[in-house]
């Protein structure tokens, strides 16, 4: 993978391209993808957003985001879209698995592939230029550093601008994690200039839910939250029923996993959601418990340092046994 530097002055010549992201794509996904969009439509460039599965419906406010296909229902046109396409950008994953269904029509395209991300252990080789720099805050700020190192500061308008802060904040824990740098504030700083209304994306992000997301939150605090103090961890599982009983669709789960974390001595919370297809894990950890590898080792899974995810195909139970083994294992981790 050549340095992502390299294709600047190849974006002086317009393209055909086509953008797309990890499956379930969350703000920092969707962000991303949509601010690259933007700059490189006004470059000139013919651009499609493809996801690769649905989203939440929360996302949809983003500007251009009623543009993006969704693979799942757009099979045919996706599959021209990426014969046609010059370059595909592979944005917030590193490894086309996290594409689901899609990762095979991504490996076979015969285009320039460019990588940008901040996840652990990047598939190198199956791009050909890129960046993945686990440090960064989030992808969003990633595609700010093009925009900028390119040379393009000055095409960052309240569009693009909108959607690198809602997948900052969103990365960033709204800058309470250790990735909030003083470059992430000093970006947001730049991205004010612009005008952009920063409260809105806040509101359209984190208070634009249904009732049934907040009773669901309400039932699974009191009866699906367990604290193992012995080793400062949380465990939350969701079952199939809690996900019928309060109609959750996708993104509805999104967050939850940080709640517990308010309480003293948390060092780990592990959430688990009991899906059709998979359990689907989700893990956040405070300080030096390393989540990427954890997820890796026992759940098939990866991610950040604190915060990652993986699945399972035991089942609910035989899973949640599973993970309590696993801190048992990695108890002098959780001290
Ligand atoms: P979340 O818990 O919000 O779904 O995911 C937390 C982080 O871990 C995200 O950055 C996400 O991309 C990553 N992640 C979630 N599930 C998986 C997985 O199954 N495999 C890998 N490699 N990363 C994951
Ligand atoms: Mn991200």
């Amino acid at each position: 993978m050549k340095p992502i530097s390299e294709i600047y002055p190849l974006l002086k010549q317009p393209a055909k391209a086509v953008i797309t992201m990890h499956q379930k794509p969350d703000a920092d996904a969707m962000g991303s993808a949509l601010a690259l969009f933007h700059f490189l439509t006004k470059l000139g460039f013919e651009v499609t957003v493809i996801s690769p599965t649905n989203w939440a419906n929360w996302l949809n406010w983003m500007p251009g985001c009623k543009l993006v296909i969704n693979f799942e229902n757009n099979r045919q046109k996706t599959a021209e879209l990426l014969d046609q396409a010059q370059y595909l950008f592979c944005l917030d994953f590193n490894i086309f698995h996290r594409t689901k269904n899609l990762a095979p029509k991504l490996s076979e395209a015969d285009c320039v592939k460019v990588l940008i991300d901040h996840h652990e252990e990047p598939d190198m080789a199956s791009f050909d230029y890129g960046i993945s720099n686990a440090a960064k805050s989030s992808t969003a700020e990633m595609i700010y550093d093009l925009i900028v190192e390119s040379g393009n500061a000055h095409l960052i308008d309240t569009n693009i601008a909108e959607c690198i802060y809602a997948g900052v904040i969103s990365d960033t824990g709204s800058f309470r994690f250790a990735s909030t740098t003083a470059s992430v504030h000093e970006m947001v700083a730049k991205l004010k200039q612009t005008g952009f209304n920063h409260s809105k994306v806040y509101n359209n992000l984190f208070d634009n839910f249904m009732e049934n997301r907040l009773r669901f939150i309400g039932h699974v605090l009191t009866n699906r939250l367990e604290f193992l103090y012995e080793y400062n961890t949380a465990l939350v599982h969701v079952s199939k029923h809690d996900l019928v009983k309060y109609e959750i669709k996708t993104g509805d789960t999104e967050g939850i996993v940080n709640i517990p974390q308010a309480v003293q001595d948390i060092k780990l919370v592990g959430m688990v959601v009991d899906r059709d297809e998979e359990r689907k894990w989700s893990f956040r950890s405070k300080g030096d418990f390393d989540c990427n590898t954890f997820a890796r080792k026992y759940f098939n899974g990866g991610g950040h340092f604190n915060a990652s995810g993986g699945n399972s195909k035991d089942s609910l139970q035989d899973t949640i046994e599973k993970f309590k083994l696993a801190i048992k294992e990695n108890e002098h981790f959780l001290q």
